[in-house]
């Protein structure tokens, strides 16, 4: 097999592709492009342009290229390569692999964006070694990718590990999904942010209408300025979220305890407050002897954990299809 890959990583606010040597995990040349601008081109078509800037900036001959692997933020046919249903992209059974084989004569691979985090992690991320474990990524929702045996587990109907639906709250705050109470409604970056806009809206005062242009969106490095400055409004916010999701850790610890979990996501990676007061409180929530073989950990890969993931999907899927 040859060793280079193209690896996409389709979310929901942006698409990353990038070419990765697939036998050491480097990822040799990256291309990044928003999903949502106020253009009415097809998601398709730029992915498409994504994937031919990648090939074009790492100067490689396509032919060098063994194949495309992407990882969409949705539900999946890996076996048809159809992405199903993505809300957040507004695309609805669209035939990506078809597509992308007939424009670049390439073999293409289709997977979930949380499973392919979690095989990019644990092939050259933090979760090497490491046999049982589970990767949880904090987003616009709350994902996460069970490992097994060394094996992502997918469950019955494809659908494990779905953290973010997690019940924390009986009869609590409403969920995208329809039920109350679950933790994405809590501790999503999305339900940070509406709590932070919200009290603004209600008259608080807080550093972040400094910090954000109007009808900006709140970023990472705004939360952590706003933390920087001692802001109430954000550090209530950030507190509250990171009290539902240790609660979410904990179920997890106790229920399956894992060797391993590992939290990814920007907040995460970015805002040190958050990730220290969740593990923190995740370890104090859960059973002594549940926690006591739990490590938690950061991502090894960073922003790239998915793009390097969707890479690897063609010799994953070869190897350890489950
Ligand atoms: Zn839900």
């Amino acid at each position: 097999m040859k060793k280079y890959a193209i690896g996409v990583d389709l979310g929901g606010t942006k698409i990353l592709a990038g070419l990765v040597n697939t036998e050491t995990g480097e990822v040799l040349t990256s291309v990044k492009k928003k999903t949502q601008n106020n253009d009415d081109k097809p998601i398709i078509e730029k992915i498409i342009e994504t994937i031919e800037k990648t090939i074009l900036e790492a100067q490689i001959s396509p032919g060098d290229i063994s194949s495309i692997g992407i990882g969409a933020a949705g539900q999946v046919d890996r076996e048809k390569g159809i992405l199903m249903c993505a809300p957040n992209l507004n695309c609805y059974r669209l035939d990506i692999k078809q597509i992308l084989e007939n424009q670049f004569k390439l073999p293409v691979f289709l997977g979930n964006d949380v499973e392919v985090a979690t095989i990019g992690e644990i092939t050259f991320g933090n979760g090497i070694g490491y046999k049982n474990l589970v990767c949880i990524f904090v987003g616009t929702g709350v994902g996460s990718g069970i490992v097994c045996n060394g094996k992502v587990y997918r469950g019955s109907s494809g659908t494990a590990g779905e953290i973010g639906h997690i019940i924390v709250s009986s009869g609590g705050r409403l969920c995208g999904c329809g039920e109350n109470g679950c933790l994405e409604a809590y501790a999503s970056r999305t339900a940070i942010e509406k709590r932070i806009t919200g009290a603004i809206k209600k008259g608080h005062n807080s550093v972040i209408t400094d910090l954000v242009s109007e009808n900006g969106s709140i970023k990472s490095k705004h939360i952590k300025k706003a933390l920087e400055l001692n802001d109430e409004i954000v550090y209530n916010s950030i507190t509250e979220a990171a009290e539902y999701l240790s609660s979410g850790l904990a179920s997890v610890i106790n229920f399956y305890n894992p060797e391993l979990i590992i939290l990814g996501g920007g907040l995460i990676e970015a805002v040190d407050f958050f990730y220290d007061i969740t593990i923190k409180k995740a370890h104090a929530k859960s059973l002594a002897l549940a926690s006591a073989g739990t490590k938690i950990t950061r991502t090894g890969l960073k922003d790239f954990s998915g793009l390097v993931g969707s890479a690897l999907l063609e010799k994953y899927y070869a190897t350890a299809r489950v």
